[in-house]
């Protein structure tokens, strides 16, 4: 960042500015009292609607957005003492976490610890990536869903590397 005004003539390497400026793409979020605040940066994983009925429970809504990042493109500003996580017993890798004073959805990282998984409605701003697919859509078709986004009845094939 801070050097993208240099040599703008040349067309490769403009391009190659704009790739790096997308690269070190940095969003920053928080919760609802503004107690907790994290910033998360790209390249990001993957953007997605999941309509289960665990995400559905756990956002209140038709289905929860999310956003994936690497671990270490991650890190909690302020606040971190609030945030409480649930891992559901019953479920092999699900969790949730939340601001206790708010009870605003917060990043959370998986099971295995190779990913972040960002609630996008946690933003304080858009990321450029959009999302690629509603999973477990069949489970609650009643949402936002007239869309063109592709849709899966459960994990699309491209969904873990
Ligand atoms: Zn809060
Ligand atoms: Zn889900």
């Amino acid at each position: 960042m801070g050097e993208a005004g240099a040599n703008r003539e040349s067309a490769p390497e403009a391009r190659l500015i704009v790739r790096c400026l997308m690269d070190e793409e940095l969003l920053r979020g928080g919760c609802l009292c503004t107690a907790v605040t994290y910033e998360v940066w790209a390249p990001f994983l993957r953007f997605a609607h999941c309509h289960c009925s665990r995400c559905r429970k756990a956002t209140g809504s038709s289905h929860a957005t999310n956003l994936y990042a690497s671990p270490d493109r991650f890190r909690w500003l302020s606040g971190m003492e609030h945030v409480v996580r649930f891992d559901l017993p019953t479920a092999k890798s699900f969790a949730t976490t939340f601001c206790r004073l708010c009870g605003s959805p917060l990043p959370h990282h998986t099971r295995s610890g190779l990913e972040m998984v960002v609630p996008a409605g946690s933003l304080d701003e858009a990321p450029s990536l959009r999302p690629s697919a509603r999973i477990f859509f069949d489970s609650a078709s009643w949402g936002c869903a007239s869309d063109d986004v592709p849709r899966f009845s459960e994990y699309p094939e491209w969904w873990r590397k």
